[in-house]
């Protein structure tokens, strides 16, 4: 088994008597920076000049500066951009404040396990990443709680480096629910083929394969909406508490019979073959160029799908149901 870390593994002090500096403040930068500011830290935060969340940061406390200026002044300088921008701010406002003893943090590893991001050897470089979403970070922080977080260091110049990542996930209330150590390639690669072949993209092409079915049959599209996407979340809720086990004892014999004998035929050797290719691709770094490439030439076939998935009918159908049901507003 895997050891998991707690609060009091973790010193909040290796970090106190420092600067940090939250660069970004979308999903997780909001909920990093409220989280430490009310441990007790030194919080700034780094955004572009004009930036929407600066009056959003100020109200919230925060003192607000340029990303430049807030690098300069940080012993501790959290990224919290979009992946996708993160070369660029280094390489312009970042690097230049980098020296001796300060630490670089990172929520995710893409770009230095990419080589996007090369920092130079006199500094710390860790990762604290959360393996839930900024507002959940926050809330559960409010609540007393946290959200478990992975933790990795890439370079160790102080010879601190992984106590020092440890705090900063005790920071922000990660140690309160555990903490799992890894490599930034672990947890780049894993965190990539998670996303793209179970949570985000084998889901939705799962859940609209089945509608489609069932509204290409002649069926009711709102009775193919609930079916095969409302109920996902009833599911996935009891499969989270109490594993596969729990959600088959909830689910009706009839339920449970169809589960074992039509679910492998969904996802069949084929599928497993094409997960494996999908891992390949993330491992040699091909997902990752194509990424950085699609970018770098202006988002031309991310947008265009952005556009195409919108128009599914699915959405339509999901956003008049939706909005019949005022218990489902409410949550
Ligand atoms: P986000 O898109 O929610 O927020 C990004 C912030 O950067 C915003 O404040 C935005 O205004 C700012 N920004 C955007 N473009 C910019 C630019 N060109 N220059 C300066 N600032 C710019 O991002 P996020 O989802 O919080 O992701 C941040 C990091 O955290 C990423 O490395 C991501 O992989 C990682 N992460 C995210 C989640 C999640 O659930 N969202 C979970 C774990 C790790
Ligand atoms: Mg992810």
């Amino acid at each position: 088994m895997a050891r998991m870390y707690y609060d009091e593994d973790a010193n909040l002090d290796l970090i106190a008597d420092k600067t940090i500096a939250i660069i970004g403040y979308g999903s997780q930068g909001h909920a990093h920076a409220l989280n430490l500011k009310d441990s007790g830290m030194n919080v700034i935060v780094g955004l572009y000049p004009g930036s929407k969340s600066t009056k959003k940061a100020e109200e919230a406390g925060l003192k607000v500066s340029n990303v430049a200026d807030a690098a300069a002044a940080a012993d501790l300088i959290m990224i919290l951009l979009p992946d996708e921008v993160q070369k660029t701010v280094y390489k312009q406002d970042i690097e230049p404040a980098l020296k001796e003893n300060k630490i670089l943090a990172f929520a995710h590893g893409f770009n230095i396990h990419f080589g996007q991001v090369v920092p130079p050897p006199e500094v710390d470089v860790i990762m604290v990443a959360p393996k839930g979403p900024g507002h959940l970070v926050r809330r559960t922080y409010e609540g007393g709680e946290g959200v478990p977080c992975l933790f990795a260091v890439y370079q160790d110049a102080s010879g601190q480096a992984r106590d020092r990542a440890m705090a900063y996930a005790k920071g922000i209330g990660g140690t309160r629910a555990g903490i799992l150590e890894t490599s930034f390639r672990e947890e780049t690669e894993t965190d990539l083929f998670g996303e793209q072949a179970v949570l985000c993209g084998g889901l939705t092409a799962l859940i609209k394969a089945g509608f489609d079915t069932l509204v290409e049959a002649g069926y009711q599209p709102e009775l193919a909406y609930f079916e095969c996407l409302h109920e996902v979340k009833l599911i996935v809720d009891l499969i989270v508490e109490g594993g596969l086990a729990k959600m088959r004892d909830s689910i009706s014999n009839t339920a449970e019979y169809g589960d074992y004998t039509r679910g492998p035929r969904i996802v069949t050797d084929r599928t497993r073959a094409e997960m494996s290719q999908i891992l390949k691709e993330i491992q040699s770094g091909q997902f990752a160029r194509e990424f950085v490439l699609e970018n770098i030439s202006g988002k031309p076939g991310f947008t265009a799908m952005r556009r195409q998935e919108s128009e599914q009918h699915i959405e339509s159908v999901g956003k008049d149901l939706r909005a019949m049901f005022s218990w489902l507003k409410e949550k």
